[in-house]
């Protein structure tokens, strides 16, 4: 008998008709002869609603009750499926991030799982219990308090009880089939990928497709942990995400030219970007400017420096940043805007990044040029680019984005004959 984990996402528990749902779906995998273990996130759009009623009450929430807050909804949802699962003749317990052992750092609001001590969880399964455990939350090691893994973080809480249960699977529930080769939401043309490796899986989720949690890719990839990405509204398979691009039997696939190309493309619409505008060409600037910002604690993604222009001997260097950081940044560089003689600086929150993800870039020349010549085509301007090994990313403006998909996914023949991408739930919010 194998220990099967599964999580539901929000979207699965929008009320108490999909949490009964929900909890048959659970029952029919404890009764196949399975040790069942179920990450739950809150209901429905309650984390945006939690959002919501903290703004109200004040602009700026200390960080540990912000965390007290929202580790509430989790809480609801953990106890209404036990309860549906008990009105079902079955018996579960649900716990807490921090009675199942999810010990994490002290990092309100983005904290990191640095251990899984399941014992109550082994316990509660060795008396024959389903066990529920409330997503995207832990405790701390040092501080002991209550903390959350960041949005989307029940994915994490899946992958990482799965990895320390040593499950069979980590079953990913949402609102579509798996994981497609763009947001079905944008292109309803959309195909799902039966599977994905996790380098393309961690770029996709890197550069904004919000499928999976990017931390579950990276814990499942270190701990060679396949995750199986489906609908809890379908019977369908969904996307197995496994396996290493550098696996010998992918570099033979690539080599026969018989590996898919492309696995996808991704958008994120949350970034922003800021120039500096009219900095002088010397050594060092370039450090002090993103030292500022280091110490900021802000994640800098792409970053351009143009060359200087001979007669003023003057350069703009332009980044993209997390739109929420925008603020910080900005009175960060004024901070130093004396010291480093700039001219100014300008800030747009009216971007967004499209990236194209793919394995088989490695072995194909021209795909960068193919992207640029899609984009173009649909008439959008191209304001900064970025790649790595397996995949290029444009910056443009945000009311481009949706156009930019498109265009990108069509010109690499992503799109299905048939449409097949079915958004079965969630509000998108
Ligand atoms: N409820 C949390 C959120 O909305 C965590 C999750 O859904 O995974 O971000
Ligand atoms: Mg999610």
């Amino acid at each position: 008998m194998g220990i099967v984990v599964q999580k539901y996402g929000g979207s699965s528990l929008s009320d108490a008709d999909a949490i009964k749902r929900v909890a048959r779906r659970i029952t029919e995998a404890k009764k196949a002869g399975n040790d069942v273990v179920v990450a739950v996130s809150a209901m429905g759009d309650s984390t945006d609603e939690l959002l919501d009623l903290a703004d109200q009450v004040s602009p700026m929430p200390p960080a540990r009750e912000l965390d007290m807050l929202l580790t509430s909804g989790e809480r609801i949802s953990m106890a209404l499926v036990a309860m549906a699962i008990a009105d079902l003749g079955y018996t579960a317990r649900s716990f807490t991030g921090s009675q199942a052992g999810v010990i994490t750092d002290s990092m309100h609001g983005e904290a990191k799982i640095i251990d899984v001590t399941p014992g109550r969880i082994t316990e509660a399964i060795g008396d024959g219990h389903i066990v529920i455990v409330a997503g995207f939350q832990g405790v701390s090691q040092d501080t002991k308090e209550i903390t959350t893994l960041g949005r989307g973080g029940t994915d994490t809480t899946a992958v990482a009880l799965a990895a320390a249960l040593d499950a069979d699977v980590c079953e990913i529930y949402t609102d579509v089939d798996g994981v497609f080769t763009a947001d079905p939401r944008i292109v309803p043309s959309a195909k799902k990928l039966d599977t994905v490796t996790f380098e393309e899986m961690l770029e996709l989720a890197a550069n904004g497709a919000k499928v999976l949690h990017l931390r579950s890719v990276e814990y499942a990839r270190r701990h060679f942990l396949p995750i199986h990405v489906r609908s809890s509204f379908s019977e369908l398979k969904g996307t197995t995400v496994a396996g290493s691009i550098d696996d010998e039997a992918r570099l033979e696939q690539e080599r026969t030219m018989e590996a898919p190309i492309i696995a996808g493309v991704a958008h994120d619409r949350s970034e922003a970007k800021i120039t500096v505008v009219g900095v002088p060409d010397k050594v060092g600037t370039a450090a002090r400017i993103f030292e500022v910002l280091a110490d900021a604690q802000i994640n800098i993604d792409m970053i351009v420096q143009n060359v200087s222009a001979a007669s003023t001997n003057k350069t703009d260097i332009s980044f993209t940043l997390p739109g929420a950081d925008g603020k910080k940044a900005t009175s960060a560089l004024e901070g130093i805007k004396a010291e480093i003689e700039y001219d100014s600086l300008t800030y747009d929150d009216k971007v967004g990044k499209v990236s194209l993800v793919g394995a088989g870039m490695r072995s194909h020349p021209g795909i960068s040029a193919k992207v640029f010549k899609a984009v173009a085509d649909a008439g959008v301007n191209i304001e900064m680019i970025s790649t790595s090994e397996i995949r290029v990313s444009v910056v443009v403006s945000e009311t481009e984005v949706d156009a930019a998909v498109a265009a990108v996914h069509t010109a690499f023949e992503l799109d299905a004959d048939q449409v097949e991408a079915v958004v079965y739930g969630g509000t998108g919010r």
